[in-house]
């Protein structure tokens, strides 16, 4: 029962609204005082300004109720909508149309008597009015006041002077009750944009209260605790949640982390670990619980100490922008130009993976010197989800930069997530393990397993190691079956 207000209104004010807009607000004005009441029961201050600013505009809401009908049409020219009882001449101009119906009964019955002939009918058109219709069996009968009108097929039609009076009387009165219907109704429609300014706050509170009553709801629902709001740049949680991420998952099986992100905690964090982990979604996590407190919410965690932010910037998944002509690369790195052109210290800068799309020596230097300008730049709190082990070298270099891993379980070559944000760098990144689970070939896994060993055993560039390894195995092949590469 509670429409958007503030556009029935102000389709009101610019005389677009219809019949059944008038009637939606006149439904939602009338919802209103059980809310003034229930506020009125509260100590909290915050409620107390809102309950003052709804306004039920009990006499206009009067006025709308009882003027129009319960299912009114889309336009007012439709006519019929305004409820019988609200306007003394509307009602009079109504019953002479529908008592027109009635004394045309009552004449065709009289005229019926007065001819002799049963079937004499009295019909309308919208072309030819009023008229009395004959079939040519009785022409014999016709009194000599009936003046031929129209002649059909097998019959003939009249009209008679008082037919004619009659006739005049029904349509003017039939104008005259749309005309002063759509006047009443522009009347009202007027009456409501005067008062658009008085209905827009009351929306204005309302929502406002809408608000607060679903964070109260999911605070109070959800184990969600108060944030300590303060003024250091800090950001620390013990076990926080991802708000979304937990309702989704079968209840208790989301794995709640802690954030330390300070001068002690160090405020620029590398997280590394393989796909799949959870690396997104602790940084996405930290980033909502922050939202949700400079918002005023509760937050899902066992406690919360939060620095304000002045500003919250995120780069996260690689959205092609191909229709405007941006490569994934492209709006990656323009992302992050907003980023360090503009975070400030007191800023919170989630990353989640930097330069995936070049060479991996080209995203490698980038991601580093991103890292490296957040740190001694910037001094913003930082979680940066990366892949690139290498730039976990850099917490020796930093002192604010901390390596975090999203944990994983292996056991006999078989790897679990088991989502917990552990300290130090993750071990090995798994990608070959993660491909398995996803479904790649064997053949295609095993080859991979024989290039990684290779690059990781002598680190020179990768084209000639692939390259070494592709001769190997064709002279083995070779070797095992002569002939294939041309007796090589
Ligand atoms: P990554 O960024 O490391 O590739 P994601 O954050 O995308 O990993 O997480 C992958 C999946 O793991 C998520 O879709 C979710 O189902 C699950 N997951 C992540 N974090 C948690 C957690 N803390 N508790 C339970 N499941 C989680």
């Amino acid at each position: 029962q509670f429409p958007d207000l503030p556009r029935l209104t102000t389709k009101a004010s610019t005389g677009r609204a219809t019949p059944r807009d008038l009637a939606s607000i006149g439904y939602t004005l009338a919802a209103l005082p059980p809310i003034i009441e229930a506020l009125s029961k509260t100590s909290s201050s915050l409620l107390g300004v809102l309950r003052d600013r709804i306004d039920p505009s009990q006499a206009l809401q009067q006025q709308l109720q009882q003027a129009i009908s319960e299912a009114p049409p889309l336009s007012p020219k439709e006519g019929g909508f305004i409820r019988p009882g609200f306007h003394a001449r509307l009602d009079h101009l109504r019953d002479l149309t529908k008592g027109g119906k009635e004394w045309i009964a009552s004449y065709q019955a009289q005229e019926i008597a007065r001819t002799g002939i049963n079937s004499l009918k009295v019909g309308f058109n919208s072309v030819f009015g009023y008229y009395l219709e004959i079939t040519n069996t009785h022409a014999d009968k016709i009194p000599a006041d009936y003046q031929r009108k129209q002649t059909l097929k097998n019959c003939e039609r009249y009209i008679t002077p008082e037919l004619k009076t009659h006739e005049e009387q029904v349509l003017k009165a039939e104008d005259e009750s749309k005309t002063l219907e759509y006047d009443l109704f522009v009347q009202l429609r007027n009456l409501v944009a005067e008062q658009a300014p008085k209905l827009l706050a009351s929306s204005e509170a309302i929502a406002t209260l809408d608000v607060l009553l679903s964070m109260a709801e999911l605070a109070d629902g959800n184990e969600w605790t108060k944030p300590e709001l303060v003024k250091d740049t800090l950001c620390e949680v013990v076990q926080g949640r991802h708000p979304v991420l937990e309702m989704t998952l079968p209840v208790g099986t989301f794995v709640p982390n802690d954030t330390k992100l300070s001068e002690r905690g160090g405020t620029l964090w590398l997280i590394t670990g393989p796909n799949m982990a959870g690396k997104s979604t602790y940084i996405r996590q930290v980033a909502l619980l922050q939202i949700l407190a400079q918002m005023g919410s509760f937050v899902p965690a066992h406690s919360a100490r939060l620095g304000i932010a002045d500003r919250l910037f995120a780069r996260v998944g690689a959205g092609d922008d191909l229709s405007r002509g941006q490569s994934t690369f492209m709006v990656e790195m323009a992302e992050t130009a907003n980023i360090l052109n503009n975070a400030t210290e007191k800023s919170l800068v989630i990353l989640d993976e930097i330069g995936r799309g070049t060479s991996t020596y080209d995203g490698l230097s980038l991601a580093w010197a991103i890292v490296e300008h957040l740190h001694n730049e910037i001094g913003c709190r930082t979680l940066f989800a990366t892949h690139y082990h290498e730039l976990t070298k850099l917490s020796e270099l930093l002192p604010g930069v901390r390596n975090w891993n999203a944990a994983v379980h292996e056991e006999m070559g078989k790897i679990t997530f088991i989502h917990r944000i552990a300290p130090g760098p993750a071990e090995r990144s798994f990608g070959i393990h993660v491909a398995q689970l996803a479904g790649l070939p064997s053949k295609v896994l095993d080859r991979a397993k024989e290039v990684l060993d290779d690059l990781e055993n002598k680190p020179t560039s990768m084209p000639a190691q692939a390259m070494e390894t592709v001769k190997r195995k064709r002279k083995k092949a070779a070797d095992d079956q002569p002939g294939l590469f041309g007796g090589e």
